[in-house]
């Protein structure tokens, strides 16, 4: 072990204790070493020094690795120096942050914006600050983990509804508004991110707008992905200006990292004053402004590697469907495989990393059981050549397994 050394009876108890509790992770099969990439993040990655087809990234455009985004990132570090040394409300803006939160708003069109250091932060920072004793929270069973933990933050009562069921929705907002209520927001995910299926955002904003509810959406999946020069789901459902909160990273399609919300001024001024992770913790470095920025520009520049996006994944589903898989709910490149049991679907895994395809296995808690999968996500920058092989490999393992 690196820098192994003599520790106190204090750290080894310590350890002895978590070692139970892996323990218990090793004995259900969900003990999961890292997987090191020796590659940039690209359409083949290298592991273990093998060369695979990647269908596990989040890198839709390829954007993570475009000439543009890196000069940009380059001339950045260069110029303004490699961090800020501060957070965003003592000394940490620059006038990148102020430039990026510009060109986001203008791009989502709406009034203002705020980026925060990760998507993750921005849900748990907005939902967190926006919502208090006497609020309600009406929110999609399934909608992503840091939207579950920044409503864990709120002392604000929460309702569940029933995955995408506008109806039930609207039993969790006449339910929230005949208790009187100050404030109450309907929260979802634009496209979600195991099943990659879209939210029924136009039903939901409208049955929210006859109770007098705002919407948050959070577009992690669909920026860069859905509406013209992917804008998201309130450009792909004509809702602009009908939806108060437009969350989304910048660490995904965008290829960098961070998130923000695109909203009213006044949300903007609340968050400045009142959101933790922007309060507290410091800004991201000029490098990574400059080359968020730089994607807005590529973005904003045309629609031909969101199209070439969108004709690779009709490719690889139809590849898939026609040997027989089961694709789920999927509307979107989120591609799930459906294995049902998860050892099933971490064979499956297993027997396409033999054969060059790098795809993951993802079972209970992040899946229901008997849901388990394998999760592919096609980008723009995937060859013919490389979504064909990754088809070889799906059949001959698919057949194995008998999934096909
Ligand atoms: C990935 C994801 C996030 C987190 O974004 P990061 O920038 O990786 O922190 C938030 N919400 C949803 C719906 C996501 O899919």
């Amino acid at each position: 072990m690196i820098g192994e050394r003599a520790t106190s009876k204090a750290v080894q108890a310590l350890d002895a204790s978590l070692q139970e509790d892996l323990e218990a992770l090793r004995s259900d099969g969900l003990f999961r070493p890292l997987r090191v990439l020796e590659s940039a993040q690209g359409p083949e990655v290298v592991i273990n020094g093998r060369p695979l087809v990647s269908l596990s990234s989040n890198n839709y455009l390829g954007l993570n690795t475009h000439p543009r985004l890196v000069g940009a990132a380059e001339r950045a570090a260069v110029e303004w120096g490699a961090g800020t040394g501060a957070v965003r409300t003592i000394a940490g803006t620059q006038t990148l942050h102020e430039e990026l939160e510009r060109r986001l708003a203008q791009f989502k069109r709406t009034e203002a914006a705020l980026t925060f250091q990760s998507g993750y932060t921005v849900n748990v920072g907005v939902l967190g600050s926006m919502l208090d004793k006497g609020d309600c929270v009406v929110s999609d069973k399934l909608n992503h983990a840091s939207i579950i933990d920044g409503i864990r933050l709120t002392k604000a009562d929460r309702i569940l509804y029933e995955h995408v069921d506008v109806d039930d929705a609207e039993r969790a907002l006449s339910e929230a508004r005949a208790k009187g209520y100050r404030r109450v927001l309907l929260v979802t995910d634009g496209v979600f991110s195991m099943d990659g299926d879209i939210a029924p955002l136009k039903d939901l904003v409208e049955r929210a707008e006859k109770y007098d509810a705002a919407v948050m959406v959070d577009d992690a999946h669909a920026t860069g992905v859905l509406g013209s020069n992917g804008r998201g789901t309130t450009d792909h459902f004509g809702l602009h200006g009908r939806v108060a909160l437009n969350i989304g990273t910048l660490s995904k399609a965008v290829g960098v990292v961070g998130g923000y919300v695109c909203a009213s001024q006044a949300v903007r001024d609340h968050l400045i004053h009142k959101a933790r992770p922007f309060l507290f913790s410091s800004s991201h470095p000029p490098s990574v402004v400059a080359a968020c920025i730089a994607a807005v520009d590529v973005l904003e520049s045309g629609q031909e590697l969101i199209d070439q996006l969108w004709a690779n994944t009709r490719h690889f589903k139809e590849g898939l469907r026609s040997l027989g898989f089961d694709l789920g709910r999927s509307e979107t490149p989120i591609t799930p495989v459906m294995c049902g049991e998860a050892p099933v679907a971490m064979q499956l895994s297993d027997l396409l990393l033999k054969r060059g395809v790098f795809a993951q296995g993802i079972g209970f808690p992040t899946v229901p059981r008997g849901q388990a999968r394998v999760r592919t996500i096609v980008t723009a920058t995937h060859t013919r050549e490389q979504l064909d092989r990754a088809l070889e490999a799906f059949a001959d393992a698919g057949a194995k397994l008998g999934l096909r």
